[in-house]
């Protein structure tokens, strides 16, 4: 920097740095140069999704900007547009989702050494954590006390909350970039990021596999994973389902039995059988339920995020020594695991491709449980906003 006067500024690629001399000593503030990109956000709880600009940072030294080409709809993104976690995890507007994202490498950081322009990536749930913390040593990155999620998070690098993949673009510290299997369809790729790994790692951290009774509760974007998972796993997997239209896609997506769950007779013919069952519904239900047809030392993991709190009569896991256990999506290592398992399988996520201005009609589908069985958004509909 050649001038030392108080407020100089000195732009290099990516960051502002402004030097200020106080009693004699220098401080620095690195603060990231901004672009525009064209997004989708809500502006309340009550406010559709609409079209707006978003300032992303230019990459820094070990940034990855990718340009996106789907993004996939979860359930979550449904529960924070309308603040339906604000006890836990209050939204602050506006707020633009999406955390399965795919797309290409545009442009890569000096430091970067895993990807370089034009690869194909992926970003899941998280964009940094400290990675130096207990969790974060032990590749479990999802339960660093300062993890930044990919929406809704605090923006280390510009202030304010991170923005998500309803967005043409994004920059993230190369850490939190996926490599894709060249070999699978890139719009069901995009739901694995949060679906696919929310369900395989607990598949996976609970021995699922052959030999094992799995059931799965809830047949919509992380439910239709858990059966393929389940299935190429080797298990044997049950799916109870409370719409009776999806029994014919259950069986093709993999599952063995299916049980509509108003069926309370197919429900009784299960009881103390599981070895292990994935709760992925995402309003207020029964779970004790299912806790009843597990069989001794059989687990019932959540990954469904109702609002709501569930109720669990000590019994049920007092007896069979049954276990409640929850689950949030995986760590990085394990997500990639989990990508390349795709890969090497042929799994991807069914999906209903839509342009984003459709996002808000999807909404409303996903909240009747009528969607086959994700929505994956084709990013290229943005350019014409
Ligand atoms: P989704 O596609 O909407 O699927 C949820 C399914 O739950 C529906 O398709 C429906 O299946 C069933 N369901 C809905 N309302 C129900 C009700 N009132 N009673 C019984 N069943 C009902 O949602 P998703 O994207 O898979 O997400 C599911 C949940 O997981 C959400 O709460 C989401 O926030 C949460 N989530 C958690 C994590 C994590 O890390 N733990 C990650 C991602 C998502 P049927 O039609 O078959 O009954
Ligand atoms: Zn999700």
């Amino acid at each position: 920097m050649s001038s030392r006067e108080k407020g100089a500024r000195c732009i290099t690629r990516g960051v502002t740095i402004t030097c200020d001399i106080q009693s004699g000593a220098t401080s620095f503030t690195v603060q990231p140069t901004t672009y525009k990109a064209k997004a989708y956000s809500a502006a309340s709880e009550e406010s559709p999704l609409a079209s707006t600009t978003i300032a992303r940072r230019d990459p820094t030294e070990r940034d990855v900007q990718i340009e996106i080409l789907f993004c996939g709809i979860c359930h979550s993104d449904l529960h924070s547009v309308r603040n339906e976690w604000s006890e836990f995890m209050a939204t602050n507007y506006p707020i633009v989702p999406g955390h399965e994202i795919v797309g290409r490498v545009t442009t890569v950081g000096s430091a970067v050494t895993k990807y370089k322009a034009g690869d194909l990536v992926a970003v899941g749930c998280m964009v940094d954590s400290d990675r130096s913390c207990p969790n974060c040593k032990r590749d479990l990155e999802q339960f660093c006390p300062n993890m930044t999620l990919t929406f809704n998070s605090l923006d280390k690098h510009l202030g304010g909350v991170t923005y998500g993949g309803y967005s043409e673009s994004i920059v993230v510290d190369e850490h939190f970039v996926l490599r894709l299997p060249s070999n699978l369809n890139i719009a069901g790729v995009a739901p694995l990021l949060c679906a696919g790994i929310t369900t395989y790692s607990p598949m996976r951290h609970w021995g699922v596999g052959k030999g094992k009774k799995v059931g799965v509760v809830g047949l919509g974007g992380l439910g239709h994973m858990a059966v393929k998972f389940g299935r190429a796993f080797g298990a044997h997997v049950a799916v109870f389902t409370t719409s009776p239209n999806k029994k014919e896609d259950a069986f093709r997506l993999g599952a063995d039995e299916v049980v509509v769950t108003r069926n309370s007779d197919e429900m009784k013919k299960h009881a103390g059988s599981f070895d292990f069952i994935i709760d992925t519904v995402s309003a207020n239900h029964d779970i004790n339920a299912y806790i009843n047809l597990l069989g001794v030392d059989g687990n019932l993991t959540l990954v469904g995020a109702p609002a709501e709190p569930l109720d669990v009569p000590a019994f049920s896991l007092i007896m069979g020594r049954r276990r409640l256990a929850g689950s949030a999506i995986g760590g990085i290592a394990e997500t990639q695991e989990m990508l390349d398992f795709c890969g090497k399988h042929n799994v991807t996520a069914d999906v209903e491709v839509i342009p984003i201005q459709k996002v808000n009609e999807a909404y409303e589908r996903l909240l009747k449980s009528d969607v086959k069985y994700r929505f994956s958004i084709d990013m290229a509909s943005l350019k014409s906003e």
